[in-house]
């Protein structure tokens, strides 16, 4: 069991379960100290089923809050939200930055009305995904970068573009200290599935985290919960680190990312 987790979803996104209230209890009975929640992104287009309203946005931040101030003698509860770097929307991004305690990063396309992340399978997309990642830390958008492999939930085979892409988000993250997550979302829950070159998960991918821990990256477990029972279970965080067993890797465990952010947040632009 981890005792801090900063990647938490609300049903507002449209595919998540559960109420406010409940993801914090499932997170105080699996003894949990630190919980952030940080839900889909709303832009100034609607995107139901992937992302909350834009209107939902102050009532979610009221919620959370509200939950905090309840709940404050056993848990200490954050509000931020899991954004895309997407420069159509940079005004609100700002606004989400100056509003939130934190934001984390899941580039879940290269444009707001784009292809999905999940649909992408050449280099230069590759390519294009890890520019995204540097230019949200060079502006200092997030304070996490979330699945840094989601990209390669359909991608064919583990291949040299694949190692570049990963030593790329590697510098990234060296050189803004920014750290990436072992996400234990959906590519953990979907289990081992067969690619052009064996069985292996959608995401994390073991050649990427091997990339990571060659540069010693800071490393964060997320649990990128939809369903509040996921705190109640290892099963999922297990499958994850399966994937990186015996790897050195620089997990953080007593990270401050809430004081980070306060650093990251004056530096937007
Ligand atoms: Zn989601
Ligand atoms: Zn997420």
């Amino acid at each position: 069991m981890i005792t801090t987790n900063y990647h938490t979803h609300t049903k507002r996104c449209g595919h998540a379960v559960g109420s406010d209230e409940e993801y914090v209890l499932c997170a105080i009975e699996a003894g949990m100290k630190t919980l952030g929640f940080s839900d889909h992104a709303p832009y100034h287009i609607p995107g139901p089923g992937y992302r909350m309203d834009f209107d939902q946005f102050p009532e979610y931040v009221q919620s959370i809050r509200t939950l905090k101030e309840k709940y404050k003698d056993q848990i200490d509860i954050y509000v931020g939200l899991e954004v895309e770097c997407y420069r159509s929307e940079w005004e609100t991004l700002a606004m989400f930055r100056e509003t939130l305690d934190y934001c984390i990063l899941g580039q879940h396309g290269f444009e707001l009305e784009g292809k999905r992340v999940y649909n992408y399978i050449t280099e230069e997309d590759l390519m294009h995904y890890a520019d995204l990642i540097e230019e949200a830390c060079a502006h200092h958008l997030c304070d996490y970068i979330c699945h840094p492999d989601v990209i390669l939930w359909n991608y064919p085979k583990i291949d040299e573009p694949v190692l570049k892409m990963a030593r790329r988000i590697a510098e990234t993250s060296k050189k803004y200290n920014i750290p990436l997550e072992l996400n234990c979302g959906s590519g953990a829950i979907k289990g081992f599935r067969k690619f052009e070159d064996g069985y292996r998960l959608g995401y994390p991918v073991r050649e990427c985290f091997e990339i990571f821990s060659a540069y010693h990256c800071p490393i964060i477990i997320g649990i990128d919960a939809h369903n509040p029972l996921w705190f109640l279970t290892d099963e999922y965080l297990n499958r994850a680190l399966s994937v990186v067993e015996g790897l050195d890797l620089n997990i953080l465990n007593d990270y401050n990312l809430i004081e980070e952010a306060k650093k990251n947040k004056k530096l937007f632009y």
